[in-house]
Protein backbone atom coordinates (compact mmCIF):
# COMPACT_ATOMS: atom_id res chain seq x y z
CA UNK A 1 0.00 0.00 0.00
CA UNK A 2 1.53 3.17 -0.82
CA UNK A 3 1.14 5.95 1.85
CA UNK A 4 2.43 8.67 0.51
CA UNK A 5 -0.55 9.06 -2.65
CA UNK A 6 -1.35 12.69 -3.21
CA UNK A 7 -4.86 13.25 -1.58
CA UNK A 8 -4.56 10.03 1.25
CA UNK A 9 -5.67 10.41 4.07
CA UNK A 10 -3.05 10.51 6.97
CA UNK A 11 -4.31 7.58 8.72
CA UNK A 12 -2.29 4.41 8.55
CA UNK A 13 -5.15 2.03 8.52
CA UNK A 14 -2.22 -1.18 8.65
CA UNK A 15 0.47 -1.69 10.62
CA UNK A 16 2.97 -3.01 8.41
CA UNK A 17 3.29 -1.13 5.54
CA UNK A 18 5.68 -1.11 2.60
CA UNK A 19 5.69 1.83 0.04
CA UNK A 20 7.33 3.64 -2.28
CA UNK A 21 8.19 6.93 -1.81
CA UNK A 22 8.95 8.22 -5.32
CA UNK A 23 10.22 11.45 -6.63
CA UNK A 24 6.51 12.91 -7.57
CA UNK A 25 5.29 11.95 -4.76
CA UNK A 26 7.66 13.86 -3.31
CA UNK A 27 7.04 16.82 -5.43
CA UNK A 28 4.39 18.50 -3.03
CA UNK A 29 7.87 18.86 -1.10
CA UNK A 30 9.30 20.45 -4.96
CA UNK A 31 6.95 22.17 -4.92
CA UNK A 32 7.09 24.24 -1.96
CA UNK A 33 10.79 24.30 -2.16
CA UNK A 34 10.23 26.46 -5.64
CA UNK A 35 7.77 28.36 -4.53
CA UNK A 36 10.22 29.42 -1.59
CA UNK A 37 12.94 30.33 -3.67
CA UNK A 38 10.39 32.18 -6.15
CA UNK A 39 9.60 33.75 -3.11
CA UNK A 40 13.11 34.79 -2.39
CA UNK A 41 13.84 36.06 -5.32
CA UNK A 42 11.16 38.49 -5.13
CA UNK A 43 12.31 39.66 -1.79
CA UNK A 44 15.49 40.15 -3.22
CA UNK A 45 17.45 37.13 -2.08
CA UNK A 46 20.38 36.30 -4.20
CA UNK A 47 19.86 33.22 -5.77
CA UNK A 48 21.12 29.79 -5.53
CA UNK A 49 21.91 30.96 -2.09
CA UNK A 50 19.79 29.61 1.24
CA UNK A 51 17.48 28.33 -0.78
CA UNK A 52 14.50 29.92 0.39
CA UNK A 53 16.58 30.26 3.94
CA UNK A 54 14.84 33.54 5.84
CA UNK A 55 11.24 31.74 6.16
CA UNK A 56 12.73 28.14 6.72
CA UNK A 57 12.59 26.52 9.97
CA UNK A 58 15.93 24.45 11.52
CA UNK A 59 15.57 20.81 11.34
CA UNK A 60 11.98 20.13 12.77
CA UNK A 61 12.53 18.44 15.59
CA UNK A 62 12.47 19.78 18.78
CA UNK A 63 15.14 17.85 19.60
CA UNK A 64 17.32 19.68 17.73
CA UNK A 65 18.23 23.06 19.19
CA UNK A 66 20.20 24.30 16.48
CA UNK A 67 20.97 27.84 15.21
CA UNK A 68 22.58 27.81 12.35
CA UNK A 69 25.42 30.03 11.53
CA UNK A 70 23.77 31.33 8.23
CA UNK A 71 24.46 34.35 8.33
CA UNK A 72 28.57 33.98 9.24
CA UNK A 73 30.75 35.97 6.66
CA UNK A 74 31.64 32.76 4.94
CA UNK A 75 27.74 31.77 4.69
CA UNK A 76 27.61 34.48 2.63
CA UNK A 77 30.22 34.19 0.66
CA UNK A 78 29.53 33.72 -2.98
CA UNK A 79 27.16 30.85 -3.87
CA UNK A 80 29.24 27.52 -5.43
CA UNK A 81 29.33 27.10 -8.97
CA UNK A 82 28.34 23.81 -10.52
CA UNK A 83 30.99 22.86 -12.45
CA UNK A 84 29.38 20.67 -14.72
CA UNK A 85 26.33 18.00 -15.09
CA UNK A 86 27.31 14.87 -12.22
CA UNK A 87 28.83 11.75 -13.22
CA UNK A 88 26.68 8.77 -14.65
CA UNK A 89 25.22 6.45 -12.73
CA UNK A 90 23.81 9.26 -9.71
CA UNK A 91 20.05 8.68 -8.84
CA UNK A 92 20.05 12.00 -7.33
CA UNK A 93 18.26 14.94 -9.23
CA UNK A 94 20.38 17.35 -9.68
CA UNK A 95 18.92 20.52 -7.81
CA UNK A 96 18.08 22.89 -10.85
CA UNK A 97 16.64 20.03 -12.46
CA UNK A 98 14.54 18.69 -9.72
CA UNK A 99 11.21 19.33 -10.28
CA UNK A 100 10.71 18.54 -13.97
CA UNK A 101 12.55 14.87 -13.39
CA UNK A 102 10.24 12.21 -12.72
CA UNK A 103 12.70 9.35 -11.26
CA UNK A 104 11.94 5.86 -11.39
CA UNK A 105 15.19 4.19 -10.31
CA UNK A 106 15.71 2.51 -6.47
CA UNK A 107 18.02 4.41 -3.78
CA UNK A 108 21.11 2.54 -4.26
CA UNK A 109 21.78 3.19 -1.01
CA UNK A 110 19.12 0.99 0.38
CA UNK A 111 19.67 -2.18 2.09
CA UNK A 112 19.14 -5.29 0.60
CA UNK A 113 19.20 -7.81 3.80
CA UNK A 114 19.95 -11.76 3.76
CA UNK A 115 20.70 -13.08 6.94
CA UNK A 116 22.45 -15.30 9.19
CA UNK A 117 24.33 -14.65 12.22
CA UNK A 118 25.92 -16.22 14.95
CA UNK A 119 27.80 -14.50 18.55
CA UNK A 120 30.91 -14.01 20.73
CA UNK A 121 32.48 -11.31 22.72
CA UNK A 122 34.38 -7.94 23.28
CA UNK A 123 36.82 -5.95 25.45
CA UNK A 124 38.01 -2.61 26.00
CA UNK A 125 40.84 -1.27 23.89
CA UNK A 126 41.79 0.33 27.21
CA UNK A 127 41.79 -3.00 28.95
CA UNK A 128 44.00 -4.69 26.06
CA UNK A 129 46.62 -2.23 26.62
CA UNK A 130 46.47 -2.86 30.15
CA UNK A 131 46.82 -6.61 29.47
CA UNK A 132 49.05 -7.09 26.97
CA UNK A 133 51.88 -5.74 25.06
CA UNK A 134 49.96 -2.50 23.71
CA UNK A 135 48.47 -3.76 20.68
CA UNK A 136 47.48 0.17 20.42
CA UNK A 137 50.19 2.58 20.35
CA UNK A 138 48.92 5.62 22.27
CA UNK A 139 47.20 7.81 19.25
CA UNK A 140 47.23 11.08 20.64
CA UNK A 141 51.29 10.26 19.81
CA UNK A 142 50.91 9.03 16.30
CA UNK A 143 48.02 11.53 15.17
CA UNK A 144 48.22 15.07 16.12
CA UNK A 145 44.84 16.45 16.02
CA UNK A 146 45.98 20.24 15.10
CA UNK A 147 46.00 19.79 11.56
CA UNK A 148 42.54 19.75 10.97
CA UNK A 149 42.42 23.72 12.58
CA UNK A 150 45.19 24.60 10.67
CA UNK A 151 43.68 23.09 7.42
CA UNK A 152 40.28 25.29 7.79
CA UNK A 153 42.39 28.44 8.55
CA UNK A 154 43.31 28.06 4.46
CA UNK A 155 41.17 28.98 1.51
CA UNK A 156 38.67 27.15 0.21
CA UNK A 157 38.25 25.07 3.43
CA UNK A 158 34.56 25.90 3.62
CA UNK A 159 33.88 24.61 0.36
CA UNK A 160 31.91 21.18 1.17
CA UNK A 161 30.39 23.42 4.15
CA UNK A 162 28.82 25.96 1.63
CA UNK A 163 27.98 23.30 -0.76
CA UNK A 164 25.63 21.69 1.86
CA UNK A 165 24.29 24.93 2.89
CA UNK A 166 23.10 25.66 -0.38
CA UNK A 167 21.38 22.22 -1.26
CA UNK A 168 18.57 21.24 0.39
CA UNK A 169 17.59 17.97 1.73
CA UNK A 170 15.22 17.37 -1.29
CA UNK A 171 18.01 17.78 -3.58
CA UNK A 172 19.76 14.12 -1.56
CA UNK A 173 16.88 12.40 -2.10
CA UNK A 174 16.63 9.24 -4.08
CA UNK A 175 14.32 9.51 -7.21
CA UNK A 176 12.64 6.23 -5.52
CA UNK A 177 12.95 3.89 -2.70
CA UNK A 178 11.34 1.40 -0.24
CA UNK A 179 9.62 3.03 2.89
CA UNK A 180 8.46 0.62 5.76
CA UNK A 181 6.14 2.23 8.35
CA UNK A 182 4.88 0.44 11.30
CA UNK A 183 1.90 1.52 13.96
CA UNK A 184 2.93 1.62 17.03
CA UNK A 185 0.36 -1.26 17.68
CA UNK A 186 2.30 -3.78 16.09
CA UNK A 187 4.08 -6.39 17.98
CA UNK A 188 8.09 -5.84 18.47
CA UNK A 189 8.68 -9.43 17.51
CA UNK A 190 6.46 -9.07 13.99
CA UNK A 191 8.31 -4.94 13.37
CA UNK A 192 11.90 -6.73 13.49
CA UNK A 193 11.05 -9.70 11.66
CA UNK A 194 9.44 -7.40 9.14
CA UNK A 195 12.47 -4.82 8.81
CA UNK A 196 14.45 -8.00 7.96
CA UNK A 197 11.62 -9.27 5.32
CA UNK A 198 11.38 -5.66 4.13
CA UNK A 199 15.20 -5.29 3.72
CA UNK A 200 15.35 -2.07 5.09
CA UNK A 201 16.83 -1.25 8.37
CA UNK A 202 14.80 1.20 9.93
CA UNK A 203 11.00 2.40 10.00
CA UNK A 204 9.68 5.66 11.22
CA UNK A 205 6.97 4.82 14.25
CA UNK A 206 3.17 5.97 13.35
CA UNK A 207 1.05 6.24 16.44
CA UNK A 208 -2.97 6.25 14.97
CA UNK A 209 -4.41 7.94 18.08
CA UNK A 210 -1.75 11.34 17.94
CA UNK A 211 -2.15 11.03 14.05
CA UNK A 212 1.54 11.50 13.56
CA UNK A 213 4.78 9.68 13.59
CA UNK A 214 6.26 9.48 17.17
CA UNK A 215 9.94 7.74 16.35
CA UNK A 216 11.73 5.25 14.47
CA UNK A 217 12.31 1.90 15.19
CA UNK A 218 15.52 0.72 14.16
CA UNK A 219 17.97 -1.99 14.62
CA UNK A 220 19.53 -0.10 18.07
CA UNK A 221 16.13 -0.37 19.38
CA UNK A 222 16.43 -4.33 18.61
CA UNK A 223 19.98 -4.56 20.50
CA UNK A 224 18.09 -2.28 23.19
CA UNK A 225 15.15 -5.26 23.95
CA UNK A 226 17.75 -7.55 23.48
CA UNK A 227 19.68 -6.15 26.21
CA UNK A 228 17.01 -5.15 28.64
CA UNK A 229 15.55 -9.10 28.41
CA UNK A 230 17.72 -11.90 27.55
CA UNK A 231 18.40 -14.16 30.29
CA UNK A 232 19.79 -17.34 28.82
CA UNK A 233 19.30 -19.57 25.94
CA UNK A 234 17.22 -21.94 27.83
CA UNK A 235 14.61 -18.64 28.88
CA UNK A 236 12.35 -17.72 26.04
CA UNK A 237 12.37 -13.94 26.04
CA UNK A 238 8.38 -13.58 26.15
CA UNK A 239 8.77 -9.76 26.48
CA UNK A 240 9.98 -9.60 22.49
CA UNK A 241 6.92 -11.97 21.57
CA UNK A 242 4.56 -10.07 23.85
CA UNK A 243 4.99 -6.48 23.50
CA UNK A 244 4.25 -4.05 21.31
CA UNK A 245 6.21 -1.27 19.86
CA UNK A 246 4.22 0.91 22.12
CA UNK A 247 4.87 -1.13 25.13
CA UNK A 248 8.68 -1.27 25.04
CA UNK A 249 8.97 2.60 24.00
CA UNK A 250 6.63 3.49 27.33
CA UNK A 251 9.13 0.55 29.59
CA UNK A 252 12.37 2.12 27.91
CA UNK A 253 11.43 5.89 27.62
CA UNK A 254 9.67 5.74 30.89
CA UNK A 255 7.92 8.66 30.33
CA UNK A 256 10.06 10.74 29.01
CA UNK A 257 9.09 12.75 26.16
CA UNK A 258 11.50 12.28 23.55
CA UNK A 259 10.62 13.84 20.05
CA UNK A 260 11.24 12.37 16.71
CA UNK A 261 14.13 14.26 15.07
CA UNK A 262 12.57 15.02 11.33
CA UNK A 263 13.85 17.56 8.93
CA UNK A 264 11.91 19.43 5.73
CA UNK A 265 12.60 18.46 2.11
CA UNK A 266 13.17 22.47 2.30
CA UNK A 267 15.75 22.20 4.65
CA UNK A 268 19.51 22.51 4.01
CA UNK A 269 21.87 19.66 3.66
CA UNK A 270 24.22 21.44 6.33
CA UNK A 271 21.13 21.07 8.65
CA UNK A 272 20.73 17.71 7.59
CA UNK A 273 24.37 16.49 8.79
CA UNK A 274 23.73 18.59 12.56
CA UNK A 275 20.70 17.09 13.03
CA UNK A 276 21.99 13.39 12.57
CA UNK A 277 25.23 14.23 14.09
CA UNK A 278 24.27 16.41 17.20
CA UNK A 279 21.70 13.39 17.98
CA UNK A 280 23.58 11.03 17.84
CA UNK A 281 21.48 9.00 15.20
CA UNK A 282 21.24 7.21 12.16
CA UNK A 283 18.06 7.98 10.17
CA UNK A 284 16.90 11.35 9.35
CA UNK A 285 13.31 11.09 8.37
CA UNK A 286 12.31 14.26 5.60
CA UNK A 287 8.92 15.07 6.42
CA UNK A 288 6.72 16.60 3.86
CA UNK A 289 5.43 20.34 5.67
CA UNK A 290 2.11 20.07 4.39
CA UNK A 291 0.67 16.93 5.06
CA UNK A 292 3.37 15.73 7.45
CA UNK A 293 3.83 12.33 5.41
CA UNK A 294 7.20 10.69 5.46
CA UNK A 295 9.08 11.18 2.21
CA UNK A 296 12.80 9.59 2.58
CA UNK A 297 14.95 8.57 5.22
CA UNK A 298 18.17 10.61 5.00
CA UNK A 299 21.65 8.95 6.53
CA UNK A 300 25.10 9.60 6.83
CA UNK A 301 25.75 7.59 3.99
CA UNK A 302 23.18 9.35 1.72
CA UNK A 303 25.16 12.61 2.46
CA UNK A 304 28.41 11.71 2.29
CA UNK A 305 27.71 9.99 -1.09
CA UNK A 306 26.14 13.30 -2.27
CA UNK A 307 28.87 15.29 -1.07
CA UNK A 308 31.05 12.67 -2.84
CA UNK A 309 29.23 12.57 -6.49
CA UNK A 310 29.00 16.05 -6.49
CA UNK A 311 31.72 17.45 -4.37
CA UNK A 312 34.10 16.30 -7.25
CA UNK A 313 32.53 19.14 -9.69
CA UNK A 314 34.38 21.55 -7.12
CA UNK A 315 37.33 22.94 -6.40
CA UNK A 316 39.72 20.37 -4.58
CA UNK A 317 40.56 21.93 -1.07
CA UNK A 318 44.09 20.97 -0.03
CA UNK A 319 43.49 18.95 3.08
CA UNK A 320 42.04 16.36 0.73
CA UNK A 321 45.49 15.84 0.44
CA UNK A 322 46.67 15.61 3.61
CA UNK A 323 47.02 12.44 5.70
CA UNK A 324 44.79 11.22 8.24
CA UNK A 325 47.87 11.27 10.45
CA UNK A 326 48.15 14.83 9.58
CA UNK A 327 44.63 16.20 10.17
CA UNK A 328 43.61 13.45 13.29
CA UNK A 329 39.85 12.77 11.73
CA UNK A 330 38.56 10.25 13.44
CA UNK A 331 38.69 8.55 17.07
CA UNK A 332 41.84 7.22 18.46
CA UNK A 333 41.24 7.26 22.14
CA UNK A 334 39.48 4.74 24.04
CA UNK A 335 38.25 2.53 21.19
CA UNK A 336 35.25 0.06 22.13
CA UNK A 337 36.58 -3.63 20.75
CA UNK A 338 35.47 -6.88 21.31
CA UNK A 339 37.40 -10.31 21.29
CA UNK A 340 36.23 -12.57 18.53
CA UNK A 341 35.96 -15.33 20.95
CA UNK A 342 33.88 -13.36 23.33
CA UNK A 343 29.75 -14.04 23.46
CA UNK A 344 27.84 -11.70 20.88
CA UNK A 345 26.01 -10.65 24.45
CA UNK A 346 29.02 -9.17 25.28
CA UNK A 347 28.90 -7.05 22.42
CA UNK A 348 25.43 -5.90 22.86
CA UNK A 349 26.62 -4.53 26.48
CA UNK A 350 28.99 -2.74 24.89
CA UNK A 351 27.04 -1.49 21.80
CA UNK A 352 24.19 -0.32 24.71
CA UNK A 353 27.11 1.25 26.92
CA UNK A 354 28.84 3.12 24.76
CA UNK A 355 26.30 3.71 21.75
CA UNK A 356 28.82 2.96 18.86
CA UNK A 357 27.75 1.64 16.03
CA UNK A 358 30.24 -0.80 15.29
CA UNK A 359 33.13 -3.15 17.37
CA UNK A 360 36.38 -3.72 15.32
CA UNK A 361 36.69 -7.13 16.48
CA UNK A 362 40.27 -9.00 17.67
CA UNK A 363 42.31 -11.84 17.93
CA UNK A 364 44.09 -13.24 21.04
CA UNK A 365 47.02 -11.21 19.82
CA UNK A 366 45.31 -7.93 19.56
CA UNK A 367 45.15 -8.00 15.46
CA UNK A 368 41.62 -6.63 14.06
CA UNK A 369 40.14 -9.42 12.49
CA UNK A 370 36.84 -8.37 11.63
CA UNK A 371 34.02 -5.85 12.68
CA UNK A 372 30.56 -6.37 14.20
CA UNK A 373 28.01 -3.52 13.73
CA UNK A 374 24.82 -3.29 15.13
CA UNK A 375 23.77 -3.48 11.90
CA UNK A 376 25.08 -7.47 12.12
CA UNK A 377 22.81 -7.69 15.40
CA UNK A 378 19.65 -7.87 12.67
CA UNK A 379 20.84 -10.95 11.47
CA UNK A 380 19.38 -12.56 15.15
CA UNK A 381 16.35 -11.77 13.95
CA UNK A 382 16.42 -13.28 10.33
CA UNK A 383 17.63 -16.28 11.52
CA UNK A 384 15.76 -16.45 14.70
CA UNK A 385 18.97 -17.02 17.15
CA UNK A 386 18.26 -13.77 19.18
CA UNK A 387 18.21 -16.09 22.32
CA UNK A 388 21.34 -17.67 21.60
CA UNK A 389 23.27 -14.73 22.48
CA UNK A 390 26.25 -17.18 23.72
CA UNK A 391 27.22 -17.89 20.50
CA UNK A 392 30.76 -16.01 19.99
CA UNK A 393 30.99 -12.68 17.60
CA UNK A 394 33.58 -14.94 15.43
CA UNK A 395 30.84 -17.22 14.95
CA UNK A 396 28.13 -14.90 14.53
CA UNK A 397 29.86 -13.09 11.67
CA UNK A 398 30.52 -16.10 9.99
CA UNK A 399 27.18 -17.00 9.75
CA UNK A 400 26.53 -13.98 7.87
CA UNK A 401 25.86 -15.09 3.77
CA UNK A 402 25.80 -12.01 2.88
CA UNK A 403 28.53 -9.57 4.05
CA UNK A 404 31.56 -8.05 3.11
CA UNK A 405 34.60 -10.27 3.64
CA UNK A 406 37.49 -9.26 6.07
CA UNK A 407 37.63 -6.24 7.11
CA UNK A 408 37.51 -2.69 5.86
CA UNK A 409 40.76 -0.60 6.96
CA UNK A 410 42.93 2.39 5.90
CA UNK A 411 46.51 3.48 7.42
CA UNK A 412 47.50 6.55 8.90
CA UNK A 413 49.38 7.43 5.68
CA UNK A 414 46.90 8.00 3.69
CA UNK A 415 45.25 10.65 2.73
CA UNK A 416 41.91 12.32 3.57
CA UNK A 417 40.67 12.02 -0.56
CA UNK A 418 41.55 8.48 -0.44
CA UNK A 419 39.39 7.19 2.46
CA UNK A 420 36.83 9.27 1.21
CA UNK A 421 36.66 7.52 -1.96
CA UNK A 422 36.80 3.95 0.19
CA UNK A 423 34.60 4.63 2.11
CA UNK A 424 31.85 5.69 -0.48
CA UNK A 425 33.13 3.21 -2.52
CA UNK A 426 32.56 -0.01 -0.17
CA UNK A 427 29.19 2.22 1.04
CA UNK A 428 30.27 1.64 4.61
CA UNK A 429 29.75 3.53 7.66
CA UNK A 430 33.10 3.66 8.90
CA UNK A 431 36.80 2.15 8.13
CA UNK A 432 38.89 0.97 11.51
CA UNK A 433 42.15 2.38 11.43
CA UNK A 434 45.55 -0.06 11.37
CA UNK A 435 48.93 -0.32 11.46
CA UNK A 436 50.87 -2.23 8.83
CA UNK A 437 50.86 -5.02 11.43
CA UNK A 438 46.94 -4.64 11.59
CA UNK A 439 47.04 -3.60 14.91
CA UNK A 440 43.79 -1.17 15.98
CA UNK A 441 44.90 2.42 15.66
CA UNK A 442 41.48 4.36 15.34
CA UNK A 443 37.97 4.50 13.90
CA UNK A 444 37.03 7.00 10.97
CA UNK A 445 33.08 6.84 10.75
CA UNK A 446 31.10 8.81 8.42
CA UNK A 447 29.95 11.28 11.57
CA UNK A 448 34.01 11.62 11.81
CA UNK A 449 33.98 13.08 7.98
CA UNK A 450 30.91 14.91 7.78
CA UNK A 451 31.58 16.62 11.13
CA UNK A 452 34.91 17.64 9.89
CA UNK A 453 34.20 18.84 6.31
CA UNK A 454 30.80 20.13 7.11
CA UNK A 455 30.14 21.18 10.19
CA UNK A 456 33.55 22.14 11.90
CA UNK A 457 34.29 25.08 9.06
CA UNK A 458 31.23 26.40 10.15
CA UNK A 459 33.06 26.44 13.84
CA UNK A 460 30.51 24.06 15.00
CA UNK A 461 31.19 20.11 17.14
CA UNK A 462 27.93 18.59 17.31
CA UNK A 463 30.02 15.30 17.80
CA UNK A 464 32.14 16.02 20.51
CA UNK A 465 29.44 18.22 22.32
P1 LIG B 1 20.82 2.46 14.01
O1 LIG B 1 22.24 2.93 13.89
O2 LIG B 1 20.65 1.14 14.65
O3 LIG B 1 20.03 2.60 12.75
P2 LIG B 1 20.17 4.97 15.37
O4 LIG B 1 21.54 5.37 15.83
O5 LIG B 1 19.61 5.78 14.25
O6 LIG B 1 20.10 3.42 15.07
O7 LIG B 1 19.14 5.03 16.58
C1 LIG B 1 19.54 5.16 17.95
C2 LIG B 1 18.27 5.36 18.77
O8 LIG B 1 17.67 6.59 18.39
C3 LIG B 1 17.21 4.27 18.56
O9 LIG B 1 16.57 4.02 19.79
C4 LIG B 1 16.24 4.89 17.59
O10 LIG B 1 14.90 4.45 17.77
C5 LIG B 1 16.35 6.37 17.91
N1 LIG B 1 16.19 7.17 16.69
C6 LIG B 1 16.77 6.96 15.50
N2 LIG B 1 16.41 7.90 14.61
C7 LIG B 1 15.58 8.74 15.27
C8 LIG B 1 14.87 9.93 14.90
N3 LIG B 1 14.95 10.43 13.66
N4 LIG B 1 14.11 10.54 15.84
C9 LIG B 1 14.05 10.05 17.10
N5 LIG B 1 14.67 8.94 17.50
C10 LIG B 1 15.44 8.29 16.61
P1 LIG C 1 24.60 0.95 8.38
O1 LIG C 1 24.26 1.38 7.00
O2 LIG C 1 23.44 0.37 9.11
O3 LIG C 1 25.36 1.99 9.13
P2 LIG C 1 27.10 -0.53 8.41
O4 LIG C 1 27.92 0.19 7.41
O5 LIG C 1 27.43 -0.31 9.84
O6 LIG C 1 25.55 -0.30 8.15
O7 LIG C 1 27.17 -2.11 8.15
C1 LIG C 1 26.70 -2.73 6.97
C2 LIG C 1 27.48 -4.03 6.78
O8 LIG C 1 28.80 -3.68 6.39
C3 LIG C 1 27.59 -4.87 8.03
O9 LIG C 1 27.57 -6.24 7.69
C4 LIG C 1 28.96 -4.51 8.58
O10 LIG C 1 29.59 -5.53 9.35
C5 LIG C 1 29.73 -4.25 7.30
N1 LIG C 1 30.79 -3.27 7.52
C6 LIG C 1 30.62 -1.99 7.86
N2 LIG C 1 31.81 -1.37 8.00
C7 LIG C 1 32.75 -2.31 7.71
C8 LIG C 1 34.18 -2.32 7.67
N3 LIG C 1 34.90 -1.23 7.92
N4 LIG C 1 34.78 -3.49 7.35
C9 LIG C 1 34.08 -4.60 7.08
N5 LIG C 1 32.75 -4.66 7.10
C10 LIG C 1 32.09 -3.53 7.41
P1 LIG D 1 29.15 6.49 14.51
O1 LIG D 1 28.28 5.97 15.61
O2 LIG D 1 29.91 5.44 13.77
O3 LIG D 1 28.38 7.39 13.59
O4 LIG D 1 30.29 7.38 15.20
C1 LIG D 1 30.06 8.33 16.22
C2 LIG D 1 31.41 8.60 16.89
O5 LIG D 1 31.82 7.41 17.59
C3 LIG D 1 32.53 8.92 15.91
O6 LIG D 1 33.37 9.93 16.48
C4 LIG D 1 33.30 7.64 15.79
O7 LIG D 1 34.69 7.82 15.49
C5 LIG D 1 33.13 7.04 17.17
N1 LIG D 1 33.23 5.59 17.15
C6 LIG D 1 32.66 4.74 16.26
N2 LIG D 1 32.96 3.47 16.54
C7 LIG D 1 33.74 3.51 17.65
C8 LIG D 1 34.40 2.53 18.47
N3 LIG D 1 34.29 1.22 18.20
N4 LIG D 1 35.11 2.95 19.53
C9 LIG D 1 35.20 4.26 19.84
N5 LIG D 1 34.63 5.22 19.12
C10 LIG D 1 33.91 4.87 18.04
Amino acid sequence: MSFLEPGESPSWPSPTMATRSDRTRGKQGAKTSRWTRQEAAEEGEPPGRGEGSPPRPAASSSGLEATFLKTTPLAQAAPLAWAGTPPAGWDFLQPDYAISAVGSSTDELELSLELPVTAAGEWELEDLVDERAAPCPSPKALLPTLGWDDELQKPGAQVYMHFMQEHTCYDAMATSSKLVIFDTMLEIKKAFFALVANGVRAAPLWDSRKQSFVGMLTITDFILVLHRYYKSPLVQIYEIEEHKIETWREIYLQGCFKPLVSISPNDSLFEAVYALTKNRIHRLPVLDPTSGAVLHILTHKRLLKFLHIFGALLPQPSFLARTIQELGIGTFRDLAVVQETAPVLTALDIFVDRRVSALPVVNETGLVVGLYSRFDVIHLAAQKTYNHLDMSVGEALRMRTLCLEGVLCCQPHETLGEIIDRIAREQVHRLVLVDETQHLLGVISLSDILQALVLSPAGIDALGA
